[in-house]
Formats: structure tokens, C-alpha cells, sequence
């Protein structure tokens, strides 16, 4: 079985290991001379499907509650599990108040224990939520490694390629994110910043609550933090705007002012594809199968359905044989 998988951002690379695991002969195209996608590129990283619960279905939670077995069991190395906390400043109580309320699978820290989690934390927050069970990971860092793991156990990338020829394939697999022509799909932009600071250290993605700009700070390790994210809807992948870069900044600013003083390192901007109800879907026209939608939840979700993808195309040769 020949399945050509279009996209390597986190989609195309989860759905060509699951398609290997099945014992099928996989080829990557991508359109980018590098693998990682584009939205894929600029994410957090972050595998936290009981704080994502604020905002997203149950669904979430359920399905992307398995992700941080799947990437460590392929990446033991990549993956860190120290959970997520989240804090807000003193006068946004009640937000922690309403984000504790539509969230499971915490528990409350107070200032003490919230100081023993994250010294360089200690004194700044009264309490803070602690999602014990959640993990992180390096998105490029991860990204390159799954291509490596691929690349040993046969898989060919074709990296710098726009259109494939199709025919010599029983399936395709189209991971192509914002350029799938698959119905239905908007953007939503999020703005990112990479900072460089030797002042602060941090074990875990931290989450600061507040009415209007929501971040969170994830650690990269060796000084670096990813400073994410806006939801702005569009499709646009224009430069960042100075409102957004001056929000992330001053988010992070509130966190610790320790950030004040970091280093720029990059200013980025990823588009999330989505469709109308936040869930990704797998779909089929004729022998090509699409993988898309995973909205904010990428790393989260794209194992499982990568799992429903490669059945999928399995199921085409299988059908045809049949
Ligand atoms: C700022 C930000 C933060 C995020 N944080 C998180 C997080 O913490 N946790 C999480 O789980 N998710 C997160 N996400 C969401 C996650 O990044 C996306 O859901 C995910 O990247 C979508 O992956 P994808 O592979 O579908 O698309 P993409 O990463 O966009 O990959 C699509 C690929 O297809 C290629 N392509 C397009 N057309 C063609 C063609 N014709 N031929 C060949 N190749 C083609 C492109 O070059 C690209 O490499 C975040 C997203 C953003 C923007």
C-alpha cells in the first residue's frame, strides 16, 4: 500500500507514523523545504486537554487526553510532564474562580506551594491552579525528530515540492492545513513571541488569566519562552501588529518583570485552520483523505485522528482488494 501524504506540519507527520505503524509505504510532500508545518511552526506546544476544556467541547479532553502517551512513547526525550499552572493577578480572582469552575482535573495551590512549583513565581500570586497531569513539548524540536524517526523506518520526504503527482499512489493524504481545498475551513491568527531571558526559569506552561488577553508563557529550556497566543479570526498571515507584540509583552511583563529586560528573539504568526465548530475532522473524496481543523489543539488532538486517517486510507486498498 503507496500513500503519499501532502503537508508535514503536525497533521501530515502524525498521519505518515500512523500510516508506517500500519505498514504502509509513506511519502511526504511538502511545500516548504523543511518539515513543521506553518501553523504548526508557531505553536505552544502545550498538551493540556483539561485546561483547554474552558473553552473547548468535551470531546477535547476526552480524545486529546491520550496525546501525551502517544508523543512519548515515540519521543520519550521531547516530552515534558510537570502539568500546567495557572494564576491571576489578585484582582482577577474571579476569573481563576470561573476557569477552576468549567475545568476538571486540578487542584487549588495556595502561595506557598505555587512558590515550590515555580520559586521564580514566589510572592507574585495568592493561588493558582495546578493541572497536574498535563505536559509539554517542543514543537520544532519534536517536529524534526518524528521526520528523523520516519526517515530511519523508510519513510520518503520530498520537501520543497508543491504538487505531487498522484497516480502512482493508492491513497493520498491531504494534511495541507489552510491551503486544503477542503469545504468549510477558516482561519483563526494567533500571534506568538520567542523571548530570551536568563532571569527567570520555569518548569511548566504558565497560564495568566485575564478578562481580555489571556497568555501563557511555555518554557523552551536554555532561556528561551514561547509567549502565545492571540485568536484573532482571519486568515491573514501579514507581520504581527504592534498592539498584539505590546499585549504579549505586557502579559508577559505582568507574569514576572523579568521580562522586561529579555531578548526578542522572534516574532511570529501562525494560521489555525478551523472549522465551524472548533473539531477536526477526517473526511473522504474518492482516494484522497483529508485530515483537518485541529484549530488549536494540533499537538493535542492530531494523534488520534491521525489514527482515523491512516485506518481510513488502509481501508481503501483493503476495499479494493476486497
Ligand atoms: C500561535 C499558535 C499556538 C498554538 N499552540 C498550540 C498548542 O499549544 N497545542 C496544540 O495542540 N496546538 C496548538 N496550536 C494549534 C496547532 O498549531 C494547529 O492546530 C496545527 O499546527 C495545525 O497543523 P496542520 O498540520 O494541520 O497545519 P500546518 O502546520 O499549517 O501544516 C500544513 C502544511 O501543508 C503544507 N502545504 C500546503 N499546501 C501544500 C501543497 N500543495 N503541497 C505540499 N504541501 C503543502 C504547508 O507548507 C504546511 O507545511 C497553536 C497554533 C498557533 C498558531
Amino acid at each position: 500500500m503507496k500513500v503519499l501524504v501532502m503537508g508535514a506540519g503536525v497533521a501530515g507527520l502524525a498521519a505518515a507514523w500512523e500510516l508506517r505503524r500500519r505498514g504502509a509505504h509513506v511519502t511526504v510532500v511538502d511545500r516548504q523545504d523543511r518539515v513543521g508545518g506553518t501553523a504548526s511552526w508557531f505553536a505552544g506546544g502545550m498538551l493540556a486537554p483539561w485546561c483547554e476544556r474552558e473553552s473547548a467541547d468535551e470531546k477535547v479532553t476526552e480524545i486529546g487526553a491520550a496525546a501525551t502517551d502517544w508523543w512519548a512513547d515515540i519521543l520519550p526525550d521531547r516530552v515534558e510532564r510537570n502539568g500546567t499552572l495557572v494564576v491571576a493577578p489578585a484582582r482577577d480572582g474571579s476569573e481563576l474562580d470561573r476557569f477552576a469552575r468549567r475545568t476538571a482535573g486540578h487542584r487549588t495551590v495556595d502561595e506557598t506551594e505555587l512558590g515550590e512549583l515555580e520559586p521564580v513565581l514566589s510572592g507574585r500570586f495568592r493561588r493558582g491552579l495546578f493541572f497536574e497531569a498535563e505536559a509539554h513539548l517542543d514543537p520544532r524540536a519534536a517536529m524534526r525528530s518524528l521526520q528523523m524517526l520516519l526517515a530511519r523506518s523508510g519513510c520518503i520526504f520530498r520537501l520543497g515540492e508543491d504538487v505531487a503527482e498522484t497516480d502512482s499512489f493508492d491513497a493520498v493524504v491531504d494534511c495541507t492545513g489552510m491551503a486544503s481545498p477542503v469545504d468549510g475551513l477558516r482561519g483563526v491568527r494567533g500571534e506568538m513571541l520567542l523571548l530570551r531571558t536568563s532571569g527567570i526559569r520555569l518548569s511548566r506552561p504558565i497560564r495568566l488569566l485575564h478578562p481580555r488577553i489571556p497568555v501563557y508563557v511555555v518554557p523552551r529550556g536554555e532561556g528561551l519562552f514561547m509567549v502565545g497566543a492571540t485568536m484573532i479570526e482571519s486568515a491573514a498571515d501579514s507581520s504581527a501588529s504592534a498592539r498584539s507584540v505590546m499585549e504579549l509583552l505586557n502579559a508577559a511583563y505582568a507574569l514576572h518583570p523579568a521580562f522586561g529586560d529579555a531578548e526578542i528573539v522572534e516574532i511570529g504568526v501562525g494560521v489555525r485552520p478551523a472549522f465551524a465548530d472548533n473539531f477536526p475532522r477526517v473526511s473522504r473524496h474518492g482516494d484522497t483523505i483529508s485530515l483537518n481543523g485541529l484549530y488549536r489543539h494540533g499537538f493535542l488532538l492530531a494523534p488520534a485522528l491521525a489514527a482515523d486517517a491512516a485506518a481510513m486510507a488502509m481501508g481503501i486498498r483493503e476495499a479494493a482488494h476486497g
